[in-house]
């Protein structure tokens, strides 16, 4: 019904002019795969405003119907509940692929997620480049900063062919998106495939999953319900944290530009965990005391993107530092811990 709504409204108010066209001259029509999660809710919001038809599919995964639910009714908007591992036929532009179960709770201690992860990895973004083969839609992949592993280069350079336990505990999320890489690669030489491959670095922001064990969102989910901030290990190891926008910035420029990447789009501003720990106690409760846990294996000791290539050939860089991003994600966290005591469950 939605898609009836849309196509009858091509033509409405002389937009199409102005906003991006597709090879039909109709306005762009673009799928977000994952797009009721974390980033992609925000990447949907970004392309509608900007006048797109918005097509996402989620499985609910780890996604929430609440991070999409202002866009319920809009004529240029679907939701489509669907697993990326099982074939779809549809007609797209544009095909940003962010599906894939990402949170370090469920792939590191749960092995049937595990190999969830995996499938999703493989099958899924195989299914998604067959689907732009077929359609002749461009592909852009969400690969992360974990190629790298645990990096013996620093800063990260996209050049770097990274440290990865195949073995280890992590292995199936950082395989997996290494896989992911080489078919979106393959499908590119082989097949003709315009792909793009963003390897994204640690990103907070509104939305972020309240239990999904990040560092960010446990501290500040901590913060809020005054429980001490959990550091693990020593806390010396150091990340580069950028805020949702920037990134989703950075993918848009990506997908629009000319060339495949990889790129890193991350935030430079590097930070030990008990830096952080520092900024969110400043930010939301200055009381706030430290526990020390043990670190889980092949934890990465350092990670801070080399964006010099995305800054080059993309115009991009990130524009919101730690301590002026963090404040814009509280009160979302806020609201919903609230909304969770009181048995709402959101
Ligand atoms: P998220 O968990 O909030 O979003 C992932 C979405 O994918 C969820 O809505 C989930 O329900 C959906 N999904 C999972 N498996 C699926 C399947 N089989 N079929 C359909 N939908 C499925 O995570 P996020 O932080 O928004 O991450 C988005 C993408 O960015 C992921 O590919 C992730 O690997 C990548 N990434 C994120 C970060 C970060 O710091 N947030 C860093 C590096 C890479
Ligand atoms: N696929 C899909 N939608 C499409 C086209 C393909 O989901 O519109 C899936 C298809 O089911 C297959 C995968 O993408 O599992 C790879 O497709 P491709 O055509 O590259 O490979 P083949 O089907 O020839 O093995
Ligand atoms: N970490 C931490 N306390 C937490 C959660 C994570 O100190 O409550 C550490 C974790 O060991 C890692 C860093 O924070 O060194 C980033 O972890 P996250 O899972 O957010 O991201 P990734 O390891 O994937 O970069």
């Amino acid at each position: 019904q939605h898609d009836e709504l849309s196509r009858s409204s091509y033509g409405l108010g002389g937009k199409v002019g102005r906003v991006p066209v597709g090879i039909t001259g109709r306005r762009l029509r673009i799928v977000v795969t994952g797009g009721a999660g974390f980033v992609g809710s925000h990447l949907v919001d970004k392309l509608i405003a900007r006048g797109n038809d918005v097509i996402v599919i989620d499985n609910f995964f780890t996604g929430r119907k609440q991070n999409l639910v202002h866009l319920f009714g809009n004529p240029r908007f679907e939701l489509i509940r669907h697993d990326v591992v099982e074939p779809i036929l549809l007609e797209v532009d544009q095909i940003y692929h962010l599906a894939c179960p990402a949170s370090p709770v469920h792939y590191k201690y749960n092995p049937v997620k595990t190999i969830i992860s995996f499938s999703t990895n493989v099958m899924g973004t195989l299914n998604m480049l067959g689907l732009a083969k077929r359609i002749g839609a461009r592909f852009l992949l969400t690969s992360t900063s974990e190629v790298y592993g645990d990096p013996l280069e620093h800063p990260q350079k996209e050049t770097y062919w990274g440290n990865v336990n195949p073995i280890g505990e992590r292995s199936c999320y950082d395989e997996g998106k290494r896989t992911a890489e080489t078919l979106s690669m393959d499908y590119h030489r082989g097949a003709g495939v315009e792909v793009r491959i963003a390897r994204i670095f640690n990103t907070y922001g509104p939305r972020m999953c309240l239990d999904d064990g990040r560092v960010v969102s446990n501290f500040v989910a901590q913060a809020i319900r005054k429980q001490p901030l959990t550091v693990y290990g020593d806390g010396k190891q150091t990340r580069s944290f950028q805020y949702v926008s920037d990134l989703v910035n950075g993918l848009v420029a990506l997908m629009e530009g000319e060339h495949v990447g990889p790129f890193n789009l991350g935030n430079p501003g590097e930070f030990t965990m008990l830096e952080l720990a520092q900024v969110v106690k400043e930010t939301i409760d200055p009381s706030a005391t430290i526990e020390y846990k043990p670190n889980t294996a092949d934890d990465p000791h350092m990670r801070k993107p080399d964006i010099s290539k995305a800054k080059e050939l993309l115009n991009w860089e990130p524009k919101v530092p730690l301590r002026e991003g963090l404040p814009l994600m509280v009160n979302d966290f806020r609201n919903r811990i609230l909304n969770e005591d009181e048995g709402k469950g959101m």
